[in-house]
């Protein structure tokens, strides 16, 4: 019986083998769609009348490295902190926290020893969770150390445990929509976070605010707690680092980015900065602000995102509630991705037989400190760069590539 099984499912794969196919679903990219409900912002400073920010300075010109002040009105609106709590940078988040580590092992942070001269710097990681930065942590040979998560967030228990050893030296987060899960953190998983007290004073909490406006239903929004005035109530405020990006709002790479934090943390990141950068792109910070203009209009904006975004995480869940019997998957109310969990040890196998059909995956392993998924079975899905036809076959060949590692499994 169940080799006929085995025998039909790889018949059918063989079809699908036969259709050449080609599809892409590795990165959280979005589709032209997306990108073109932004064009418009391109024309904004040019229709400007004399190039010129609040403060008057011509943003053409060199001047206001830490942000002008529209683009900082913008974003405090949005996230709701004080505008004196944010330093706008350039395009990346990433890239802002990849900075941040940087000078924590040239210079240390605030009079702190610099990590490079440290025996050990050991870093927390959510997981599952997002590929690039494990990367970084793995570029400066930190130890990592895995923190699963459940539905409510890490598993604080851990966390609490894990920060009495001074050699730990941070955490990362994505505590709205995360990748890749899609969860969101409960207000009892920030407070705990709010309220802890490291052994290590340079700890920091690095919480990626990169899907914070991303809801998909009007009906269903998850819900954050604001780290940063969480922290304030407990006295902890140099505890997060906080960072929102555009690149999912506008346009990916193109986007504005930026961090926000304590008075005192502020301080410390422009005291870096002004070796740093001479400033950032102000043309591109103006024409978002004159672009979005307030909190209210990133919210429209996003909505019509989510029309796009929204058919295809129903075009994924539809076809994975069809191997609901042998496999599970997470069910996100907004962000980019969606995780599936297959069977214990073959998330690899199934991996590869979908790319010898043709559909491309995030390589196995990825959502973990040193690519390595410990219960071989997470699986992420991107589904928005592809459009909704290819979406289905890939999701088609996906379907039939677990069933058949499944019962491969069981032999
Ligand atoms: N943070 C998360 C959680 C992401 O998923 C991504 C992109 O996929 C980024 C950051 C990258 O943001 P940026 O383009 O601002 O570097």
């Amino acid at each position: 019986m169940k080799n006929e099984k085995l025998a039909t499912l790889l018949k059918e794969y063989e079809d699908f083998q036969k259709l050449n196919l080609n599809i892409d679903i590795t990165r959280g990219k979005p589709e032209k769609r997306q990108l073109d409900l932004s064009n418009e912002l391109l024309d904004m400073v040019n229709s400007h009348s004399n190039f010129t920010d609040k403060n008057g300075t011509d943003v053409r010109n060199y001047g206001e490295a830490y942000g002008i002040e529209e683009i900082k009105n913008l974003i405090a609106d949005i996230i709701k902190v004080n505008k004196d709590n944010i330093v706008v940078c350039g395009n990346s988040s990433l890239n802002i926290m990849f900075d941040l580590i940087s000078r924590s092992y040239t210079h240390g942070i605030d009079g702190g020893t610099p990590w490079s001269k440290l025996e050990k710097v050991k870093w927390l990681c959510s997981v599952p969770g997002y590929d690039r930065q494990f990367s970084i942590s793995e570029y400066f040979s930190m130890e990592m150390i895995n923190i699963p998560m459940d539905e409510n967030g890490p598993d604080m228990d851990m966390v609490e445990e894990y920060v009495k050893d001074p050699a730990v030296k941070g955490i990362w987060c994505i505590p709205i929509y995360s990748n890749p899960t899609g969860i969101t953190y409960s207000d009892e998983v920030v407070r705990r976070f709010a309220r802890l007290k490291p052994a290590s004073k340079d700890f920091r909490v690095f919480w990626d605010l990169a899907y914070y406006v991303h809801h998909l239903y009007s009906d269903r929004r998850d819900h954050l707690l604001n780290l940063l005035d969480e922290c304030h109530k407990n006295n902890n405020d140099d505890l997060p680092l906080m960072f929102f990006s555009m690149s999912k709002i506008s346009f990916a790479g193109g986007g504005v980015a930026s961090v926000i934090a304590s008075d005192n943390n502020i301080r410390i990141i422009k005291n870096a900065l002004k070796y740093q950068t001479i400033g950032y792109d102000k043309i591109n910070q103006l024409r978002h602000a004159l672009f979005f203009k307030n909190a209210e209009n990133v919210e429209k904006h996003m909505q019509k995102h989510a029309e796009i975004v929204k058919e295809k995480f129903e075009i994924v869940i539809k076809a994975l509630e069809e191997i609901e019997d042998i496999a599970w998957f997470t069910r996100p109310n907004g962000g980019y991705f969606i995780s599936l969990f297959v069977k214990e040890g073959t998330a690899d196998k199934v991996i590869a037989r979908c790319k010898k059909c043709g559909v491309v995956l995030t390589e196995a392993g990825s959502s973990y400190p040193y690519h390595k998924d410990p219960h071989n079975s997470h699986i992420r899905i991107a589904p928005t760069f592809v459009n909704n036809e290819k979406l289905k076959v890939a999701l088609e060949v996906l379907k039939l590539s677990v069933r058949i590692e499944y019962l491969l499994s069981e032999k």
